[in-house]
């Protein structure tokens, strides 16, 4: 009998992946070193009853599944950098926005149209709708008076696209891995991953912690852009591009108290909005009730949560060839990301920006003002980058194989290879599947 494909990791990419695998009817099982965190296990751990009442305490309940590497280090160093090992990996916590990558945002690697193919197809894969929060009073009246502003500069304001669905106006749907995978039969075995047995660049087989090995007819790394690099180096495949000109998104967070003209009464659906970014204003900004990882300050306590928005921007951070994620040989990791005159200045924009749009809403939430949090929190991207020759700045080809094996596969936002600033999981699980069939062209032809 053949030997599965072995996707190592259960977060949204390693789902999307096996989903790909197993709906061409090749026999995949994924390895997952995470417990199960949510019930049933793998479906979002915001689905609950009492997030959907008390939003803003979601963060405090999710913090404790956030491991840092060291909350310590300097602002270069990344203090926000975390993992989360679970069944659904992140992808049980996460926001769930999926906007698709603006063309200027998708580098030369990849053609539009295909592009476009493998988005629509990760978007469905990822219950992705943008007319979810269409009946959100909030949302309208938003939209309608940030328009002319946004408009005059060449920007635009539209739904958030997001991987989910309402139930009932008040409670939202939150897709996750166990969405993904419904009805496809792929097994998630509890298994941590010591190693991919590499031998002449074929992998044969993965080495569990516990000593035991299972056989691979190919692998699929899929376990985050940290822990995929992490693993790779721990297999002895240590390109020297590897985990160099890696990017980030230092993210600007803010909650404003709306105009009161603004709201649309305590039963109205949640907004969630986007003004996607342009090459002039090159950040992605999101306005939507979220959820607040800072206490309000008196004499903001209580405000009806009907009037609260959070206002989200990520910045893009540059792929410079110095920004670096290094793995010593005992595991500890370090990062070096200073952020360079070009990195600020959009920064300072963004945060202008931010100034500019909630002034025409209403008015900062004591103690919420804008302010950037931990750097490194959101979306370390291009640890393990895909590129067309292997010519020392890229880990993978352009299919997501490593370079020098046959069926050694990575699917993470890792190997994205340029800065974006979107949120990049819609993309990375594009290019996901595109490896996936690539896989799978490669397998039927053996
Ligand atoms: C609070 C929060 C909100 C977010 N919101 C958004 C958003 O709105 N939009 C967006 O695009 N992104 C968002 N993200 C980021 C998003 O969650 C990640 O991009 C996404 O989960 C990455 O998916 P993945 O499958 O590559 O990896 P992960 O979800 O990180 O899963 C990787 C899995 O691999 C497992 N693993 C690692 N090493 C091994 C090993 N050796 N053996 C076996 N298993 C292993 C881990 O335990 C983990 O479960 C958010 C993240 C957080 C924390």
């Amino acid at each position: 009998m053949t030997s599965p494909v072995m996707v190592i990791g259960s977060g949204p990419i390693g789902a999307v992946v096996a989903r790909r695998l197993a709906e061409d009817g090749c026999p995949v099982t994924i390895l997952e070193a995470g417990p199960p965190i949510s019930d049933p296990p793998g479906h979002h751990v915001r689905n609950q009853d009492r997030f959907h009442r008390d939003p803003d305490s979601y963060f405090e309940a999710i913090a404790s599944r956030l491991r840092y590497f060291d909350e310590a280090a300097p602002a270069r160093g990344l203090p926000g950098a975390s993992v989360s090992a679970a069944v659904g990996g992140q992808g049980v916590l996460w926001t769930n926005n999926c906007p698709r990558p603006a063309l200027f945002e998708r580098g030369e690697l990849v053609a539009a149209g295909e592009w476009d193919h493998y988005l629509d197809v990760a978007q469905r894969y990822l219950g992705v709708a943008a007319d979810t929060f269409a009946g959100s009073v909030r949302q309208q009246r938003i939209s309608h008076r940030l328009r002319p502003l946004l408009v005059a500069a060449g920007r635009e304001i539209r739904e958030q696209p997001m991987a989910g669905h309402l139930v009932d106006p008040a409670t939202i749907h939150y897709v996750a891995t166990g969405d993904i995978l419904a009805g496809t039969g792929v097994r998630i075995e509890h298994a941590a991953v010591r190693r991919v047995i590499v031998d002449r660049g074929r992998v044969s087989a993965v080495e569990l912690d516990d000593g035991t090995t299972l056989d691979a007819s190919a692998v699929v790394v899929a376990a985050g852009a940290l822990d995929t690099p992490i693993l790779l180096h721990r297999s002895g495949i240590r390109p020297q591009a590897m985990g160099k000109r890696l990017t980030y998104h230092p993210v600007l967070y803010s909650q404003l108290v709306l105009d009161r003209q603004l709201c649309g009464g305590a039963d109205d659906v949640p907004p969630r909005l986007w003004i996607p970014p342009t090459p002039a204003a090159p950040w992605n900004t999101m306005i939507l009730r979220d959820t607040n990882p800072v206490p309000p300050s008196p004499p903001d306590i209580d405000i009806p949560s009907d009037r609260l928005v959070e206002m989200q921007s990520f910045c893009p951070v540059d792929n410079h060839p110095e920004n670096t994620m290094t793995i010593g040989d005992d595991g500890t990791v370090r990062f070096d990301v200073p952020l360079r005159e070009a990195d600020q200045v959009r920064m300072a924009a963004a945060l202008a920006d931010q100034n500019t749009l909630a002034g025409a809403l209403g008015r900062f939430r004591s103690g919420l003002e804008p302010q950037w949090m931990a750097l490194g929190f959101a979306h370390v991207m291009g640890t393990c980058r895909m590129g067309r020759s292997d010519d020392g700045t890229c880990v993978t080809d352009e299919f997501g194989r490593v370079w020098n094996t046959d069926n050694l596969y990575l699917a993470t936002v890792g190997v994205i290879p340029n800065s974006l600033a979107v949120n990049p999981t819609l993309a990375g699980a594009a290019l996901a599947i595109r490896s996936a069939d690539r896989l799978l062209a490669q397998q039927n032809s053996y």
